[in-house]
């Protein structure tokens, strides 16, 4: 089937958006028409709120809701990573269930998948289900599960078969946090944001209708839902929302409570927009090692755009993914590194102090303690190191101690 151009979409998108956009609306009644039309979700499939548009259209939708200021769908886990995991992986029951509340914003999503013993590991997850009749039974510990404190549902990964090897006893549960026997624990981190929870499962329940692929085979889904992860950060975009209105007021107030837990997340890449504004303010920009330090500095996130634009670009042509996300995810911690070395070497012990007394009011001492998060978010440096090694560089692989084996007779490190 041939693709639509560029300017039909355009034309289609803004003729519709004419005609329906009303900012009056309370938010709900927008999104419902939304879900109805596909426009929120220009890339899923037309029968599941969305018009089957390729990928490089989205952008092209994006800039006409721009362009008439008008509200998108909800963001965040929800419409990042369980619905484009929903929509590859979940049954048509589960579609009708969950897809629409997603895009209407109706129910907030986190992702529960590191444990205190599996993180890097992720497969040597230890939370069970154990199968109760139409429902599993879940027991475990989950950390580090951003917004877990909002979400009404989780993606969960839990240990359904201790039999096989560990890639091949997980399943995949759409599962709701809101139940008796979900604690959630907000953890509070050295920048002063406690953005990260530790979930505790103790007998709570699962419809099997709520599985999301195949029992035992979540590790299969699980990588879809991670490969979508590398996308999550542009869909915290405002989207240009402007003017006033209920749906405009009610945007916003949700917009503020979900964003809450990301606050933080421009400092820890290394506010490195800030450096040469900062070294002129100072007057540091004389001293020659500090620009030297700058232009290793920016020379070195410029090269980091342009390889980011490459991947890009070769996702248009439909190309398959190349060692670009872990490249980039690995410059991404050596420029906010480098970055909050630099602006402690400009802003000296003022970039100590936190608050309306420190370097812009305090942003710069929020650089200093965030940037570790960068390292260590969706894979860790050693992680990416690893995957280049093997992947692009056809180095030999890691040795392991449990391939092939049983998870039962795995050492493991944490009680059962
Ligand atoms: C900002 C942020 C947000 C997050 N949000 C979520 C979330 O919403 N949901 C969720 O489930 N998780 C989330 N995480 C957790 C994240 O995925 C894990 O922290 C990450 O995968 C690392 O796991 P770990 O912390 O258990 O460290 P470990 O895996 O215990 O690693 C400890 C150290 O050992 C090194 N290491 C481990 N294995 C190897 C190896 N094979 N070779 C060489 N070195 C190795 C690591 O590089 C690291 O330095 C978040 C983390 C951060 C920082």
């Amino acid at each position: 089937m041939s693709q639509p151009s560029e300017e039909s979409v355009r034309e289609e998108v803004r003729a519709w958006l004419e005609a329906h956009w009303n900012p009056e609306l309370s938010l709900r009644e927008w999104r419902e028409l939304l879900a109805d039309s596909g426009w929120g979700c220009p890339t899923w499939p037309e029968s599941w709120f969305g018009r089957g548009l390729p990928v490089a259209m989205e952008g092209v939708v994006r800039q006409e809701f721009r362009r008439l200021g008008a509200v998108g769908v909800a963001s965040g886990v929800g419409s990042g990573l369980a619905a484009p995991t929903i929509l590859e992986h979940g049954s048509d029951e589960l579609k009708r269930a969950l897809l629409r509340p997603i895009v209407t914003g109706e129910h907030s999503w986190c992702q529960l998948f590191s444990e205190p013993g599996s993180g890097s590991d992720l497969a040597g997850l230890t939370t069970r289900a154990e199968r109760d009749g139409n429902e599993f039974v879940i027991n475990g510990q989950k950390v580090w599960n951003t917004s877990a404190h909002h979400a009404k549902y989780g993606l969960l990964l839990a240990r359904t078969n201790w039999d096989v090897p560990k890639h091949r006893g997980i399943t995949y549960f759409a599962f709701e946090t809101e139940q008796p026997g979900v604690t959630v624990r907000p953890l509070k981190q050295m920048n002063g944001y406690a953005s990260f929870n530790e979930v505790f499962i103790n007998d709570a329940r699962v419809s099997i209708a709520n599985v999301i692929g195949e029992v035992d085979q979540g590790w299969g889904v699980a990588l879809a839902t991670l490969a979508h992860e590398r996308r999550l950060a542009g869909i915290f975009d405002e989207g240009g929302v402007q003017g006033e209105g209920r749906a405009i007021d009610e945007f916003r107030e949700e917009r503020a409570h979900l964003m809450e837990p990301y606050v933080w997340y421009p400092q820890r890449y290394g506010r490195v927009d800030l450096i040469v504004k900062r070294a002129k303010q100072t007057g540091r920009i004389a001293d020659p090692v500090v620009r030297q330090e700058i232009a290793k500095l920016l020379s070195l996130a410029r090269a980091a755009a342009w390889t980011a634009e490459r991947a890009k670009q070769a996702r248009r042509l439909g190309r398959p993914p190349g060692p670009e996300g872990s490249i980039g995810k690995l410059c991404s911690s050596h420029i906010a590194r480098a970055a909050a070395e630099t602006h402690a070497l400009i802003s000296g012990a003022d970039a100590l102090l936190s608050g309306g007394d420190g370097a812009e009011d305090g942003i710069i001492a929020e650089v200093l303690v965030s940037v570790p998060g960068v390292s260590i978010a969706g894979g860790t440096d050693e992680l990416q190191h690893n995957i280049l090694g093997e992947r692009a560089l056809g180095l030999p692989r890691e040795p392991s101690v449990d391939t092939g084996k049983p998870f039962r007779e795995v050492p493991r490190n944490v009680a059962e």
